[in-house]
């Protein structure tokens, strides 16, 4: 170990697990909590065994995809033919999988026994929990799906899965503390980092954004243009008519526009490159022109650019947040699917309970949910698609087959035309055009969050480091789950990593961080984040080597689900307003025979309502004669 690398504390105890080539190689053992033992997580339907408690690389981790790439790349397995038979299984334990499960037994057949299998060792999908326990205390994070954005505006099929959990959206003013950064005087940052700007500076947006820029390491001309972008008062399209200044925002990436038409130079074009990390997992060089409009980033100073497009609402016109992100909806639902799980009955208690995985696979249950289980195989018996379908899976590296009345699919289209021989070819096609963006939550607990105190802000954009964003938790308490009010408590940190190659199309770029993102170890996560940590705290009193208690990295090669139009290229990247004919991703989901397909690469829209309106469309497309 190097002296950098000691400085930064590489070498301290802490909650987390690096992986070398795939082998876990436990460190810090004596402070990981109570389900890991000897740093391994200890074997499921042993009662200990409690996943969003686990650290180090989650999300994607090693043990969860391995069968499924050797499975696309053609291996094929010997499978054990079982007795299990069930009225339905399911494929995917997300939301959307969790949803049709729970739908299918509302609207079909209550006592419809189902499967659900999952490759991960926890269910909820994008929707993951990360727990970290300090001085006796536990404190709650998000590994991904983060907000339910507008509840109140769900369609119908989601709305009323949401209402029968038992969330009233309404509540969320009670738990989300309004007051708590005013009162500390913190508001909203931009770190400049000295690899990209030349000096690392910490802006507080009140001087960022007010005009008083000018001790961030940019130059004149940069402070000048981005004063007036943000200012947002010029119109960059002046004499156009509004179809004319469509015509510019659909054939311009953000970037491009700002550069041509809005003058901006090099400098302020880094500065704005991944503001839509976070929402879009794209930087602006690819992110087009008429969704930044949409979006309201600046530049377009109000722009009339006639029909077309609706700029969307404020998100805050009714985010919902649990700590632990959307995780407590697939909570609420695995809850609701296998009695004696977890306790309690309301949106307050599911925050801080405590699950018993060991009761999710009993044969008890009518609804059973098997984690660690990839299926690389479906197919109707004897090629009939009015029969049954097996369904075969991979578990410890074993693979058995288990047999449905039908089967519902709410993982990735893409492996389908893989695993799964009773496709067309069209529809094959129409599959491989789904594609996924990645991206990377890290949680990290802090001993305390003096520093964010000290230096004045709560949330920092750095359009330069390796995490393009960097915040502490948002300020909710729910039930018995206090947020930590004072910043000498500890804190979760959320830190995002979008991997992209800006230069390359959309969907390259998507597919070259998913490459780089399998092959990036934790290391490089930790190193990274303790560094970019250290550079922008530090002056508040932070010692990365002294004050991180745990890390989290949540990594999700396979995130947004978006869709590419086979002949253009063109991202779906708001199926509402895709103008083209052929949707892709409407190909792809319709039925085959005994098999539907939920998951929200059936709508290329990566959103919690889209996961569940899918499954909704599943359940009741498998109640119809028809069997295509
Ligand atoms: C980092 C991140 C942040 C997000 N934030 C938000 C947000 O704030 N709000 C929002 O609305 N949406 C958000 N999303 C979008 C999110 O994808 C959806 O909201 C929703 O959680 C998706 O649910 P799903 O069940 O369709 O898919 P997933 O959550 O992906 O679940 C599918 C499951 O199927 C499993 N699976 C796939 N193939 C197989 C197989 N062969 N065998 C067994 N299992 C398989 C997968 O591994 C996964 O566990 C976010 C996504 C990501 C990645």
């Amino acid at each position: 170990m190097n002296s950098r690398d000691r400085r930064l504390g590489m070498h301290r105890a802490i909650s987390r697990r690096d992986f070398v080539s795939g082998v876990g190689v436990a460190i810090g053992v004596s402070l990981l909590p109570a389900c890991a033992r000897n740093g391994e997580p200890v074997a499921e339907g042993v009662s200990a065994y409690y996943p969003p408690a686990e650290t180090g690389m989650r999300g994607s981790h090693p043990g969860s995809f391995e069968a499924a790439h050797a499975a696309v790349q053609g291996k094929h397995w010997p499978a054990e033919k079982t007795d299990e038979h069930y009225d339905l299984v399911v494929v995917g334990a997300g939301i959307s999988g969790l949803s049709a499960a729970y739908i299918y037994r509302r609207d079909v057949n209550p006592d419809a026994r189902i499967l659900v299998l999952d490759n991960h060792d926890d269910f909820g999908g994008h929707a993951k929990r990360n727990e970290f326990t300090i001085d006796g205390r536990t404190l709650i994070g998000f590994g991904g799906t983060m907000v339910m954005e507008a509840p109140k505006f769900y369609p119908a099929a989601a709305k009323q899965v949401i209402q029968e959990l038992g969330i009233d959206a309404n509540r969320y003013e009670h738990y989300h503390d309004n007051d708590l950064f005013s009162s500390l005087k913190i508001s909203r940052g931009v770190f400049f980092d000295k690899e990209t700007f030349g000096a690392d500076y910490l802006a507080i947006e009140r001087d960022v954004f007010g005009g008083a820029i000018s001790d961030a390491p940019l130059s004149a001309s940069a402070q000048a243009e981005l004063k007036r972008l943000f200012a947002d008062k010029e119109d960059y399209l002046a004499g156009m008519t509004p179809a004319e200044r469509l015509a510019v925002l659909e054939s311009h990436s953000w970037r491009d526009y700002l550069e041509k038409f809005a003058g901006m130079g090099e400098e302020a074009l880094a500065y704005v490159q991944k503001m839509s990390h976070g929402v879009w997992a794209i930087g602006a060089d690819a992110y087009p022109a008429w969704l930044a409009w949409s979006d309201d980033y600046p530049g377009f100073a109000g722009m009339d650019v006639g029909v077309g497009y609706e700029q969307s609402a404020d998100e805050a016109d009714g985010v919902f947040h649990f700590p632990d992100g959307n995780a407590s909806v697939a909570r609420m639902l695995v809850r609701k699917l296998v009695p004696g799980a977890a306790r309690g009955n309301s949106m307050e208690d599911i925050v801080t309970a405590r699950f018993d995985y060991s009761r999710l696979d009993t044969e008890e249950n009518i609804t059973r949910i098997r984690l660690s289980s990839t299926v690389v195989e479906m197919r109707h018996q004897g090629g009939e698609l009015d029969a049954d379908v097996d369904v075969s899976y991979v578990r410890n590296g074993d693979a058995r087959t288990v047999s449905a009345k039908k089967v519902i699919w709410a993982g990735y289209h893409s492996m389908l035309p893989h695993i799964c021989p009773d496709m067309r070819a069209d529809q094959a096609a129409a599959q491989r055009s789904s594609v996924r963006a990645p991206l990377v939550y890290t949680s990290v607990l802090i001993r305390n969050w003096r520093s964010f105190a000290n230096l004045g802000f709560w949330r920092a954009y750095c359009p330069g480091s390796f995490f393009q964003s960097v915040r502490v938790s948002r300020p909710v308490s729910i039930g018995d789950y206090h947020y930590p009010q004072s910043p000498d408590e500890p804190m979760v940190l959320h830190l995002q990593h979008i991997p992209l190659e800006p230069g390359l199309a959309a969907p390259e770029q998507f597919r070259a961080g998913r490459r780089a993102l399998l092959e990036t170890p934790f290391d490089t996560f930790e190193r990274n984040l303790r560094d970019q940590l250290g550079r922008m705290l530090g002056p508040g009193g932070f010692n990365p080597a002294r004050d991180i208690a745990g890390i989290t990295v949540n990594r999700w090669p396979h995130g947004y689900a978006y869709s590419v139009d086979a002949e253009s290229g063109d991202v779906a990247w708001w199926p509402e307003r895709w103008k083209k004919e052929r949707r892709s991703w409407v190909d792809a989901r319709q039925r085959v025979g005994n098999i539907a397909f939920a998951g929200t690469d059936a709508s290329a829209n990566a959103m919690t309502e889209s996961a569940i309106e899918e499954a909704h469309r599943a359940v009741h497309g498998l109640t119809t004669e028809t069997a295509r």
